[in-house]
């Protein structure tokens, strides 16, 4: 088990690539904490991992709360730190910019970055004093490309992407290690966070419809299972995982 003895803190751990990488950080012996809004899912996931072993903690909150991230922070602080962030927590409520769906754009600017900064404000002080962290920020291709009814979800995942690399050469005095891990279409509940009816219709169909043979969560999981278990001086930067069907 080569996490044993780690400790690592999950952001939006009740389902999709969040649940796949806390079950796959907990096989490989890591104890977690588990965050999300919906506690009754991280309950469930709770019970099946200490069922195994592992010692989990449970942190009901949203992301884009600071107080509470701030206060996860300090329940962490004293229960001696993570040595692992997995900064996963996201939505994806697209839409064209004429609709002008300000609420919306909002949320994913809210979630997808303040969110993101707010969990590395949490724990990044105590990696930075023990001399060591891995933080791994779940940014996505659109950290890379654009589409039409995505420029804010693409905004907000470029600056991921930015973000992860700034705090990759800050973090190399502290021995805080980074990576951004960048999925391209992955099965699972996100497409339901679109409000508009019709993009989420259209999106559903032709990107994440039954027969198309997207990624797994399970395959996001084992990536970043990948960078989180390399040797001190190994920094996987940047891992861009796409379906091999997709473009
Ligand atoms: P899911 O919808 O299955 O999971 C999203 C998770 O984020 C849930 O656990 C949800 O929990 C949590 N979450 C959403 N908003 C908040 C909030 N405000 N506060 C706290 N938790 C929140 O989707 P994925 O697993 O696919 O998404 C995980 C990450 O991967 C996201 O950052 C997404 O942008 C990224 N990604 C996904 C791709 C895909 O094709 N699926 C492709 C590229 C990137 P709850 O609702 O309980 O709070």
């Amino acid at each position: 088990m080569k996490l044993l003895g780690k400790t690592a803190w999950v952001t939006g751990a009740s389902s999709g690539i969040g649940q796949a990488t806390a079950r796959a950080l907990a096989a490989e012996g890591a104890n977690l904490v588990i965050s999300a809004r919906r506690e009754d899912r991280l309950q469930q996931l709770a019970d099946e991992l200490r069922a195994t072993g592992r010692e989990v903690c449970i942190a009901p909150v949203d992301v884009s709360d600071r107080q509470g991230m701030q206060q996860v922070g300090v329940l962490i602080a004293a229960q001696g730190g993570v040595d692992i962030l997995i900064n996963n927590a996201g939505t994806m409520p697209i839409s064209p910019i004429i609709n002008g769906r300000v609420d919306e754009w909002e949320q994913m600017i809210d979630t997808n970055i303040k969110g993101v900064l707010y969990a590395i404000h949490a724990v990044y002080s105590g990696m930075a004093e023990r001399k060591q962290g891995h933080i791994v920020n779940i940014s996505s291709v659109a950290a890379r490309l654009t589409y039409p009814s995505a420029g804010v979800y693409a905004g907000t995942k470029h600056a991921v992407r930015a973000i992860s690399d700034t705090l990759r050469k800050e973090g190399i005095r502290y021995g805080v290690r980074v990576t951004d891990v960048q999925p391209g279409a992955v099965s699972t509940e996100l497409p339901d966070s679109i409000v508009h009816d019709k993009i989420r219709a259209a999106v559903k169909e032709n990107m994440y419809g039954e027969e198309m043979a997207n990624l797994k969560p399970e395959d996001i999981a084992n990536a970043i299972l990948y960078a989180v278990t390399q040797p001190a001086h190994v920094d996987v930067s940047e891992l861009l995982i796409r379906p091999t069907v997709q473009e």
